[in-house]
């Protein structure tokens, strides 16, 4: 298994966007006292064990990197290194922050109205705008967009809250210090195959380059942003090993070196 999560909080709120994705900090540490430790993904790759990633560059992600660490696992965190170095946050973590924030009742977009006073009416207007902004090659053609949603729904300037702020480039030092491996989520978070196939080269060897450069880190592995899509290409000089995350594609249509991660799910 190649199990993978997006980071931790305490006491994550179900109705919050701002923690969607993101696992109880105290039952995370349960799971991991209990089950058996996970492997680096490297050896997992060579089926000696169960291996964890970690993805995307912030605060909750690097709060669960430490923990696995402090309780004996190995992990991996794949960062995209835009985030870390600009200082700044994700566009979707703003766009959740805008979510739990509005006080607009309903919002039209792409010709449906959503109700945003309801869970369900919030769910589907995010999954219209993350089809238009994963259709975006830039990050501040993105950011635009999302302030302009900011705007509309009466938040003028967005604030994201300090477990979805990016790291520190000192932060990503102190997580290679206590032994978590660091790899490759893209220089920035887009869409593959939003982009042209040399535009994807050019976001996974700049996103290498700045591991190398900073922090002297040779990466080998790549997870493609949002999961779901193959590299365009057979090989890569710029990679051993592309990651999916929970891809509809069934293992025949992997090529050789790309592999399927899961989302961990907690039992509650
Ligand atoms: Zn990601």
């Amino acid at each position: 298994m190649m199990d993978a999560i997006h980071g931790i909080v305490e006491s994550p709120d179900a109705l919050r966007f701002v923690h969607r994705n993101l696992l109880d900090a105290t039952d995370f540490a349960g799971y991991l006292r209990q089950r058996p430790p996970y492997v680096s993904l490297e050896r997992s790759l060579l089926g000696e064990g169960d291996s964890l990633s970690i993805d995307d560059s912030t605060v909750a992600a690097a709060d669960a990197a430490r923990l696995v660490r402090r309780l004996g696992h190995d992990v991996t965190i794949f960062l995209n290194g835009w985030n870390i170095v600009e200082g700044t946050p994700y566009c979707f973590s703003g766009f959740n922050a805008v979510l739990d924030e509005t006080r607009v009742n309903q919002v039209t977009s792409e010709g449906t109205l959503h109700d945003l006073r309801t869970a369900r009416g919030k769910q589907s207007f995010r999954r219209s705008v993350k089809l238009q902004w994963m259709a975006i090659a830039s990050e501040s053609d993105r950011e635009e967009l999302i302030a302009g949603i900011g705007r509309m729904l009466g938040i003028d300037s967005i604030v994201v809250p300090p477990h979805l702020s990016p790291l520190t480039p000192e932060q990503v030092r102190e997580l290679i210090d206590i032994g978590v491996d660091v790899q490759n989520h893209g220089w920035i978070h887009v869409r593959m195959s939003a982009i042209s196939a040399d535009a994807q080269a050019e976001n996974i060897l700049l996103g290498r380059e700045w591991l190398r450069s900073e922090y002297g880190v040779e990466s080998s592995f790549v997870a493609t942003p949002y999961g779901g899509d193959i590299p365009p290409w057979n090989t890569s000089p710029h990679y051993k090993a592309w990651f999916l995350l929970d891809s509809t594609l069934t293992i025949e249509q992997h090529p050789a070196d790309v592999f399927s991660r899961a989302t961990l799910e907690l039992a509650s």
